[in-house]
């Protein structure tokens, strides 16, 4: 297992960071996790340019070649189907302290994981999920995908708890997202998904359903969600680049629609995997 930290590639077990990280004290970082199917990056360029969003937001140098850092360290593991991780720090400081020295050299960090093919393996291998809504305690800057987890780990482990898989976010009872997906809805045949703000991440695998729906001519609306629209759906679907599109088929112990992924899932998943063909 090869891992890239500060310009070397190296054994995870000898990659090394300073417990002055503002990473490691702070959560003071921000992060990637792009599939490559292959040895290719899915969608690559589109999480580049949501690394440089997060970055600028919280001004943090970007000076990565991150493209040949990727490709390099995808290389040295292998290829193959493999999930990286990405992550850039303000930096270690030498010390504790709120406030920072701009002249600070950002850690970058990245591994990898091997993940299977979720288009390639089928529809019928494909899990469908139970979830559970809880209140959204995270800050108003979700669109910024930062270390700060630890709402999104609270959160995941209370469903775990309760014996489910996934947790949705409710805020000012809207519905904003999942601990790690986004959220959509199929009712009478359009599909529905909270608009883009800074409330939710802007999901890379979100823009694509919205792109395959538009394609294929499946009408769909970036609105407000309300539980009672969720709950009453005829779908509910999270997305994430590892995961793709997975159906969720019971909320806070209510059955959605039949209980079954729905028709529309079927379509999506469908469209998902010949686009994934096609690369
Ligand atoms: N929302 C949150 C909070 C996430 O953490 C993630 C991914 O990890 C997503 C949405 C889905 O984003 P993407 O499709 O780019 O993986």
């Amino acid at each position: 297992n090869i891992v890239y930290l500060n310009g070397e590639f190296l054994p995870a077990d000898e990659a090394k960071v300073s417990v002055f990280d503002r990473g490691f004290l702070f959560g003071d970082s921000v992060y990637e996790v792009i599939p490559f199917y292959q040895g290719v990056g899915f969608r690559l360029q589109a999480h580049l340019e949501r690394l440089n969003h997060s970055l600028r937001a919280v001004r943090i140098k970007n000076e990565g070649n991150w493209n040949e850092i990727l490709d390099t360290l995808v290389w040295k593991n292998g290829g193959g189907n493999l999930s990286v991780y990405l992550q850039v720090t303000r930096g270690n400081a030498g010390k504790r302290s709120h406030a920072y020295d701009d002249s600070l050299e950002p850690t970058v960090f990245a591994c990898c994981t091997p993940i299977k093919d979720v288009w390639g393996e089928g529809a019928e291998s494909v899990v469908p999920l139970k979830a559970i809504v809880t209140e959204d305690l995270r800050w108003h800057r979700c669109d910024i995908k930062s270390t700060c987890l630890l709402p999104n780990i609270l959160v995941l482990q209370q469903a775990k708890d309760e014996g489910v898989q996934e947790a949705l976010f409710s805020r000012n009872d809207k519905l904003t997202e999942g601990s790690a997906c986004n959220l959509f809805l199929v009712k009478r045949g359009v599909l529905y998904t909270p608009k883009r703000s800074s409330e939710i991440l802007g999901g890379i695998t979100r823009e694509l359903v919205l792109e395959l729906a538009d394609k294929h001519a499946i009408q769909f609306q970036e609105v407000d969600i309300d539980y009672e629209q969720l709950l009453s759906a005829d779908e509910v679907w999270v997305s994430s680049s590892t995961r793709g599109v997975v159906p969720v088929v019971e909320v806070d112990g209510q059955v959605i629609g039949d209980g079954h992924p729905g028709p529309i899932w079927q379509k999506m998943f469908e469209f998902f995997a010949a686009f994934q063909r096609k690369l």
